[in-house]
């Protein structure tokens, strides 16, 4: 019954985000700025699964995993350690003729503008710091010049020792954070895959020197895998690209790139680094502080190595959002042939997972029935939606956010108190007893 999809663009996904709530441009009504998005009421929710996703199985599953929040302004000299004062520098290009801006490693020549095509009007390269500066306190001077973030990770090694002691953990142990993070990207764009402001999901797992640390990282590689595929991720569109020697950092000993193929191409979400010792003994070198872990068993001190999951919770969320996107060729109630546009989110990451529908506006006995059993589902814990109205619209319109079920209230519930539930995927219809309901979605609802 379903014709084969054709993939759809960013401006058709962009346009449904927009549209049904998911995410608008920041200060929309100012003209919106550069690289700055807002969440809906759908996007926020979205967004907020994807985050407890993550949440639950890196931090709440496991035993070796505790959590942490630092602050996003931390002592500029946190920035000097870990090398983003000197080196956080992109380097930018600007055309003459059109105005336009280029990141300089985004260009395949410097001869001539791929925006305006002109020749010989591109700048000599320059060189731009990606941290976006405050002042601390009252006065504007450089002894009060703060960054905001441009990572969450070096809240977590500055505090290794306090996180290590208070938990009362021992290598191997992990450290997760989610936060905001800021980026004053020379071309933001993509919709929100490159934003200036942005939300990382990081984990810094600390493991001894006992030879297992590239079993560690392995291990955390393989983690991941299973991570987007238990949220059916598409997997010929995601690919976990291995880093050479040359393509890594020189203190990095494997390094893997989680990428995937977006309608303009691959896009970096997540890395994945065996990162050795080196953020540690940054800290140590500049701040003179000890953050070494003293082995009580053996009376010694060591600095451990440190596995990364470095992921965006925005890129994450945006590939759920592009990876759900269908549009498909099907017949209507009628047998004519209809499009319809489907979100396929997996049910633990779709924001609405229920909507109860009754079949008509007017009916009072049908509202209040159906507005009970909504009432009943969301106290269960399902995220559910009330509406009321055309079944067929109605229908669209759940498709379009990917509800993955329906019930509606209609005629025959006030005689044999049983509902009509309707599959997102399937679009099958089967009547269920109103008051299974809860038992029927908790089977089929997974977190
Ligand atoms: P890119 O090469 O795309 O600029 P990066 O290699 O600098 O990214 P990392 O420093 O490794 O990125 O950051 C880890 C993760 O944080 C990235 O994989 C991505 O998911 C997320 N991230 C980084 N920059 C941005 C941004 N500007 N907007 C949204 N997410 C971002």
């Amino acid at each position: 019954m379903m014709a084969p999809e054709r993939s759809a663009t960013m401006e058709e996904i962009s346009a449904l985000a927009k549209r049904r709530g998911f995410v608008f441009p920041s200060s929309e009504v100012y003209g919106g700025i550069a690289g700055l998005y807002d969440y809906g009421p759908l996007g926020a929710q979205l967004k907020s699964n994807v985050r407890q996703a993550w949440w639950r199985e890196m931090v709440l599953a496991r035993q070796d995993v505790v959590p942490f929040e630092s602050s996003i302004i931390m002592h500029p000299l946190v920035w000097k350690a870990s090398g983003h004062v000197d080196v956080f520098v992109d380097q930018f290009i600007d055309c003459r003729h059109c105005k336009h801006r280029f990141r300089a490693d985004h260009l395949q020549s410097f001869e001539q503008c791929p925006n305006c095509g002109m020749r010989g009007t591109l700048t000599e390269p320059r060189d731009f710091n990606l941290m976006l500066r405050t002042n601390v306190g009252p006065l504007e001077d450089s002894a009060s010049l703060a960054y905001l973030r441009p990572e969450t990770a070096q809240g977590i090694f500055v505090n290794f020792k306090n996180i290590y002691q208070t938990a009362r953990k021992k290598p191997p142990f992990g450290v997760a954070q989610i936060g905001k993070a800021f980026r004053n990207e020379i071309t933001p764009g993509n919709f929100t895959f490159r934003m200036r402001e942005f939300d990382q999901m990081e984990l810094e797992f600390f493991v001894p020197h006992d030879g297992r640390d590239l079993d560690w990282y392995r291990e955390w590689v393989a983690a991941r895998k299973a991570w987007y595929s238990r949220y059916g991720v598409r997997p010929e569109k995601l690919r976990f690209h291995e880093l050479s020697p040359d393509e890594r950092p020189h203190y990095a000993q494997a390094c893997t790139d989680v990428e995937y193929e977006f309608p303009w191409g691959w896009g970096e979400l997540e890395s994945i680094a065996h990162r050795g010792t080196y953020d540690l003994d940054a800290h140590m070198r500049l701040s003179g502080k000890d953050l070494t872990f003293f082995d009580e068993a053996t009376k010694s001190k060591y600095t451990p190595i440190l596995i990364e999951s470095s992921a965006g919770l925005d890129r994450t969320t945006l590939v759920v959002l592009v990876d759900a996107y269908a549009r498909e060729k099907t017949v209507d109630a009628n047998g004519k042939d209809a499009e319809r546009v489907v979100l396929r989110f997996h049910p633990a990451i779709a924001p609405v997972n229920v909507a109860v529908f009754s079949l008509a506006r007017n009916k009072p006995e049908l509202v209040e029935r159906a507005r009970r059993i909504e009432a009943e589902l969301r106290s269960a814990g399902m995220r559910t939606q009330y509406d009321e109205g055309n079944i067929g619209q109605l229908y669209r319109r759940q498709d379009e956010i990917g509800t993955p079920h329906c019930v509606t209230v209609d005629y025959d519930t006030l005689e044999d108190a049983t509902v009509t539930v309707r599959d997102r995927d399937s679009m099958a219809q089967e009547r269920v007893a109103s008051d299974a309901l809860a038992a029927y979605f908790e089977e089929r609802l997974p977190t």
